[in-house]
């Protein structure tokens, strides 16, 4: 704080508490501190790409003293404050009610990715979400946590589509001094470094911190003028292709990551992994145990107990493994630390599956942790049963892989507009309903909204979304910085009034993203249906080394600008935290057609579900528990055909040509296809308690976090369950939940 707060001389005391609540992302997911932002100055808010950071470092003095002569602007000021210094106090949480000894020491949360916002690029797709979800819901629950991950000075790449429909990986590197992040500093004031202890090469760590609410992340960065430059750049891009810097980098989450918070004194309870990437913590943690004086079995049972491991990945082929000779080079001096062989070390990382060696990541963890669990009912049972070999070789106590299903934390993804709707025809009967929204019982109310209420929102977030494609195309044509093909593929030629489907995702192979084109001659007649017609939005990114995923956005946008299409087609670029945004809220129905049982879990769909986009997705992932009959569309149940994508494709065609193009344009007198209006409000009762963040993190705590912290042992074990377990009652698994 010391080192920015130059830049803010000119903020007047009375509006001072800007300037932190701009380094807390708490206002990203707070309608009413985001509007604090918006309204000092609406053209400089849009200007700073929605960065506080950066829009209150320019702001001209006569945007403060408008505000400080506008009495409602301080007023609402003030209650913005009010609320944001509850975050400091813990009292009054979710988690405090619940727990006999609220003083909990807090859970050290890895991951490799972290989407949040667009400022801090550290995603490439779901896993990310999942995690910045994760911590925002444990903020407002007040669970006690602190999050790791890596600081990329270049983040993912941003994505440009070339003439030839080629992704170009345009870098670029992150401006962090107006980026919602601060160095960690030491007592001294000074960039606090670590160093990782008995690693080959010698490697040092500094830190950044981002205010997640109540949680600190803490991103860390090698970036120092105290490695050799080799050293300097492991963490610049995320996910290299490169298997020597992505160990690195793993070392530098996992042991950086346990050293940071061993030299900040936070004095950690449990750790839980998100993915096997920052699993090398556990080895760590372990090590301190052992130079603490424990022998390796007492040290790794203490570590075990105490940690949690959520695996995605449905197929061995997906999972880290890295070359044992690697590995022994850069832990060499290490593992005899542990107290432990040659021999011993390596058989932590063992994999029991897909033969051949290799130090296996998620062995690692698997073998590390107590806890372990899928995302998803079906994700759980896919890894559970993949990793079978593994539990013949353990300790007969141990618990099989779990499950408990992804879930988005809904204050972030619910659209402001929408939450507003809700509010005035709920709140009368349900006053808690934002708060209690994993309770199922508080969506009674929602066939309060009048159909044509619900349906104009639904019309005016369609428009915003087609309006900010076009916009944004229009400004790349004036700029000359795009050609005519550009223009049309990128979805010039969208029209707001037709029934618009959304496909959104990483484009990784598994994910089928050309299937819709399985038939062009069949998709041509249902996108070009005079009176009925249809248009499909695509947006996503290849892997900058997946050269097949890169071939299939070529050919979308290829079909993009052939005429016989229709200008049904859009391709837009760099999909990220924005324009996931938009399409969730704006467009009609949301497809989803990955090769099962792939999608570990998929959350762009509950996205989706929660704003009344329709889903219709083949049966995996979470669709296997959130389809109900009345609330989506579902194909694909688990038939072996010989041909499976040209049998998934028909499926698609039939369920659009017979159900979805009838009833969207099915319109009432009124204007209102008041049948789709009603899947629309089943999809937001039914999807958002199930598939909250809340529900996911109350699951977490009950199932894995009470036992890994030791909080059993201080408030259920024996006389009984613990508190934060009966909390749950609406939790998914009970009898009726769904
Ligand atoms: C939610 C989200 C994802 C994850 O989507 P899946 O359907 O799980 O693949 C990926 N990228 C962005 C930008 C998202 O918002």
């Amino acid at each position: 704080m010391k080192s920015t707060s130059h830049y803010y001389s000119h903020i007047p005391e009375r509006l001072s508490g800007l300037v932190d609540l701009s380094y807390n992302l708490w206002w990203s997911w707070n309608p009413d501190a985001k509007a604090l932002f918006d309204e000092l100055n609406p053209q400089g808010w849009m200007d700073s790409g929605h960065n506080p950071v950066r829009m209150l470092r320019q702001l001209p003095d006569e945007f403060l003293h408008r505000a400080l002569n506008d009495r409602q602007y301080l007023r609402r000021y003030d209650a913005v404050m009010e609320e944001f210094l509850r975050l400091k106090q813990s009292e009054g949480t979710w988690f405090a009610g619940r727990m006999a000894d609220p003083g909990n020491r807090p859970i050290a949360y890895f991951s490799a990715e972290y989407g949040l916002l667009s400022t801090l690029p550290f995603f490439a797709g779901g896993l990310g979400f999942l995690a910045g979800d994760h911590i925002k819901e444990c903020s407002d629950l007040g669970v006690p946590m602190v999050a790791v991950g890596l600081l990329y000075s270049n983040g993912y790449l941003h994505q440009r589509i070339g003439e030839e429909g080629w992704q170009q990986n345009a870098e670029e590197r992150i401006d962090f001094s107006s980026a919602p992040v601060r160095r960690v500093l030491d007592e001294e004031g000074c960039p606090l470094v670590v160093e990782l202890p008995f690693i080959e090469p010698r490697i040092y760590v500094s830190g950044w911190r981002a205010k997640v609410g109540r949680v600190d992340l803490l991103l860390l960065d090698t970036d120092i003028e105290e490695n050799d430059p080799a050293i300097r750049n492991i963490t610049s891009r995320l996910y290299t292709g490169d298997a020597q810097r992505r160990l690195l980098q793993e070392i530098v989450l996992g042991i950086g990551g346990i050293r940071m918070l061993a030299r900040l004194g936070v004095d950690f309870s449990a750790v839980h992994l998100n993915e096997g990437h920052p699993a090398f913590a556990l080895l760590e943690w372990i090590r301190m145990l052992v130079a603490d004086g424990r022998s390796f079995d007492e040290a790794a049972g203490l570590v075990m107990r105490s940690s949690v491991f959520t695996t995605h990945t449905p197929v061995p082929a997906g999972h880290d493994v890295f070359p044992c000779n690697l590995i022994g080079h850069h832990f060499g001096r290490f593992y005899p630390e542990l107290g432990i062989g040659r021999d011993h070390f390596f058989a932590l990382g063992d994999q029991p599956v897909g033969g051949h060696g290799g130090f296996n990541m998620t062995a690692l963890a698997l073998r590390l942790s107590a806890h372990n669990n899928g995302v998803s009912r079906m994700n759980g049972s896919v890894s559970r049963e993949m990793w079978r070999a593994l539990w013949q070789e353990m300790a007969e106590d141990r618990d099989p892989i779990g499950y408990i299903t992804n879930g988005i934390h809904i204050n972030t993804w619910l659209n402001p507009d929408l939450r507003a709707l809700i509010d005035r025809y709920m709140n009368p009967y349900c006053p808690r309903w934002l708060e209690n929204h994993d309770n199922p019982s508080s969506w009674r109310y929602i066939n309060r909204i009048p159909d044509e209420d619900l349906w104009h929102v639904h019309l005016a977030l369609k428009r915003k979304l087609i309006d900010r494609i076009r916009e944004y195309k229009r400004r790349d044509w004036a700029n000359q910085q795009t050609h005519p093909g550009s223009v049309l593929a990128g979805g010039a030629l969208l029209d707001p009034t037709v029934l618009t489907i959304g496909f959104a995702r990483r484009f990784t192979t598994y994910k089928r993203a050309g299937l819709i084109f399985s038939d062009p001659e069949r998709l041509k007649s249902i996108l070009n249906n005079p009176y009925k017609p249809v248009q499909i939005i695509f947006a996503g990114k290849a892997h900058p080394s997946d050269d097949e995923g890169k071939r299939i956005i070529q050919s979308i946008y290829h079909r993009a600008r052939q005429p016989e299409f229709g200008g049904r087609i859009a391709f837009v670029e760099d999909y990220g935290e924005e324009i996931a945004k938009y399409l969730v809220h704006g467009v009609d129905v949301w497809l989803n057609n990955p090769l099962p049982p792939m999608e570990a879990s998929g959350t762009s769909g509950m996205k989706a579900a929660l704003n009344g986009v329709l889903n219709l997705s083949i049966l995996d992932g979470w669709w296997l528990e959130g389809y109900n009959g009345r609330n989506g569309w579902a194909f694909g149940d688990g038939s072996s055909v010989s041909d499976r994508d040209a049998a998934d494709a028909a499926a698609i065609y039939d369920i659009l040509e017979q159900q979805v193009v009838p009833r969207y344009y099915a319109v009432a007198g009124d204007g209102v296809p008041h049948e789709w209006v009603k899947m629309m409000k089943e999809s937001i009762q039914s999807n958002c308690p199930a598939f909250s963040a809340r529900r996911m993190v109350k699951e977490y705590v009950a199932r894995y976090y009470n036992p890994a912290m030791g909080c059993e042992e201080r408030c259920g074990r024996g006389d009984a369950p613990s508190r934060a377990c009966e909390s749950v009652k609406y939790a998914a698994g009970e009898p009726g939940y769904r």
